[in-house]
């Protein structure tokens, strides 16, 4: 395939996340014709390259990277075409390149994108939950504190939740899911386009089960449903969701957690939470 000669400026290519078959075309002719390949990791962008019979020059680059060499590629970019590549996916989407791409817009270079494979929307088209609204958090936080204020913030936002994990946390994510989004419809979207995908639906209780007795590997995406349509919660409804929350918060942060999720006063929920730690 000849080559076309390509335009000096920025060009973020997307690349496969498992399954070498979602190359695009577009991506293999940019990939070909730029000068120089900005990428996370030489050998794991060594590898594409080896596999789709590319030999181009690559650059590690990442958004901690030092003035000096994002000055290079900046400068390289006004004349030359350079790629942006990452270990796998679409590059920016909990990935390097925000801060290159903010640049070179600044200094006026063209940006071009080469969209393709991401992890996030792979698994929203999988987990049958609503797609018209979501909303992508990137990785939960390793920490409980950090994960559960994370959820904590998120839970009344009426939308589907993407959230990027991983297999040594997943258990502890979806305990987490079970005390801050309790009856929320989830989903575990693991190893997508790979040899065993697999995209497991349920209560955070039941995966949470299911992966205690089977430890999860490879590559997760975990999502959880938007609340549902407001039905009236009971006292003992309310009870058992400041209980829950008062296990993961202080009790002002609980008590305003489920008042915002059930549209109630958050004095009174403040109060009752008085009363059963009392
Ligand atoms: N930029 C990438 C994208 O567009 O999907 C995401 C990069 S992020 C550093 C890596 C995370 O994406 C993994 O830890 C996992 O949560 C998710 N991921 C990537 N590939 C995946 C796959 N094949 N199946 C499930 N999740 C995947």
């Amino acid at each position: 395939m000849d080559t076309p000669l390509l335009q000096p400026g920025l060009y973020i290519v997307a690349t496969p996340i498992g399954n070498l078959g979602d190359v695009t075309r577009r991506a293999i002719e940019v990939l070909s014709g730029c000068v120089v390949i900005a990428c996370e990791d030489t050998r794991v962008t060594g590898k594409l390259l080896y596999h789709l019979g590319l030999k181009r020059p690559m650059r590690r680059y990442d958004d901690h990277a030092s003035d000096a060499s994002r000055e290079k590629l900046l400068g390289e970019m006004m004349t030359q075409p350079v790629a942006l590549v990452s270990d796998a996916g679409t590059p920016l989407i909990s990935d390097p390149g925000y801060r290159l791409v903010r640049e070179a817009r600044e200094r006026g270079i063209a940006v071009t994108t080469i969209p393709g494979p991401s992890a996030l929307i792979a698994a929203l088209t999988l987990a049958g939950l609503p797609t018209d609204r979501f909303l992508f958090a990137g990785f939960l936080p390793g920490k409980d504190k950090a994960r559960g204020d994370m959820l904590a913030e998120l839970a009344a936002v009426p939308a589907t939740l993407v959230f990027y994990d991983t297999g040594p946390r997943l258990v502890a994510s979806l305990e987490a899911m079970v005390r801050l989004l309790p009856g929320r419809e989830i989903a575990v979207a693991r190893e997508l386009t790979k040899l065993h995908e697999e995209c497991r639906t349920g209560s955070a209780e039941e995966l949470a089960a299911h992966y205690t007795a089977h430890p999860p590997r490879g590559e997760i995406v975990l999502l959880a449903g938007p609340p549902g349509a407001a039905e009236k919660p009971g006292e003992a409804d309310i009870d058992a969701e400041l209980l829950a929350a008062i296990s993961e918060l202080p009790a002002s942060k609980a008590a305003a957690l489920v008042a915002k999720k059930h549209g109630m006063d958050r004095k009174s929920l403040y109060a009752r939470v008085m009363e059963l730690k009392g």
